[in-house]
């Protein structure tokens, strides 16, 4: 049977904020030696801003319809954001498939129209020459989100978007570090916007960029045979096989279906705060079952 003092926690914590789907990571949580967290959605906002539309070629409108028409069929944050600044009419697309982790390829019956990130590029085949190249570095290095927009084998333009990180996410890391957990950054944004995001959450975060969403689970994987029972937190359809793969999962409340779906958890309006509070809830239900 289920000790009382855990259905306790369990009607507490849905109080403050957290659905606790499986009772036992009350137990495990405490117990975690390491921390791995998402970027986008979950230390971020994840409600991203165009700030900057560069063509080459073509006008910034068509960059944007272009890229509108083929965000038009995915869930992803950057997706949304870009649907919803287009008003215009969508160009016609016939089939189109996702790829999480790296963006979206549409075909138009004649054309085909890529839109993610340089991974995705350069998976294509794309010629991105060393001009596209500079400006993508020089914004990604400021922190910005990036995304590249291609016609068959060209380059069409790169939105440059801003996503805020959110207010408490420092403090839940300060409060996880000195609790002496390892805490990981684990996205597959790039190397430069993802480490300024990093900095700003202070020193001992360590980040893997570039990866795909089977990447964070093969991640997971070597954490827990490492034995240290690892706490994953994410958003995205593109966290569901780390979350699946954790001992410890955790979702934002605004994430994807698929990522509530795959956890022990869910965080309520994606308020990261809550972990301090579920740490601590779960800490003092485990001593009073010892
Ligand atoms: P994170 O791990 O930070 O949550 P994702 O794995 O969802 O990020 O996406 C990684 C990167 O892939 C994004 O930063 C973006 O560059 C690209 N990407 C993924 N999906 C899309 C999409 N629908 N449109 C544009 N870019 C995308
Ligand atoms: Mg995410």
């Amino acid at each position: 049977a289920t000790p009382l003092a855990i259905l306790v926690a369990i009607s507490n914590a849905t109080k403050n904020g957290i659905i606790i789907k499986n009772g036992q990571i009350l137990e495990l949580l405490p117990k975690s030696k390491h921390f791995y967290f998402d970027k986008t959605g979950t230390l971020t906002i994840g409600k991203p801003e165009i700030i900057k539309i560069i063509p080459f070629g073509i006008s910034e409108e068509d960059v944007l319809k272009y890229a509108a028409s083929v965000e038009r069929l995915s869930s992803h944050v950057l997706a949304k954001a870009v649907t919803s600044a287009y008003t215009g009419e969508f160009i016609n697309i016939v089939k189109s498939k996702e790829l999480p982790g790296k963006g979206v390829e549409a075909s138009d019956g004649t054309n085909l129209y890529y839109v993610g990130n340089l991974n995705l590029m350069k998976e294509k085949n794309i010629h991105i020459d060393s001009t596209v190249l500079e400006i993508f570095e020089k914004y990604a290095k400021e922190g910005y989100l990036t995304i590249f927009v291609a016609k068959n084998d060209d380059i069409l333009g790169l939105i440059l978007l801003s996503d805020k990180i959110k207010q408490s996410a420092s403090s839940v890391i300060k409060f996880l570090l000195a609790q002496k957990k390892k805490i990981t950054v684990i996205t597959g944004d790039n190397y430069f916007s993802a480490a300024k995001i990093v900095k700003t959450l202070g020193l001992n975060v360590n980040l893997i960029t570039d990866i795909t969403p089977l990447d964070k689970a093969k991640i997971i994987k070597h954490s827990k045979e490492m034995k240290e029972l690892p706490a994953m937190i994410g958003d995205g359809i593109n966290d569901a096989p780390a979350l699946k793969e954790a001992d410890i999962s955790i979702a934002m409340g605004k994430g994807t279906d698929i990522a509530i779906e795959s956890s022990d958890a869910v965080l309520l309006n994606s308020d990261i705060k809550l972990l301090i509070y579920f740490h601590k809830l779960s800490q003092k239900t485990m001593n009073i079952i010892k």
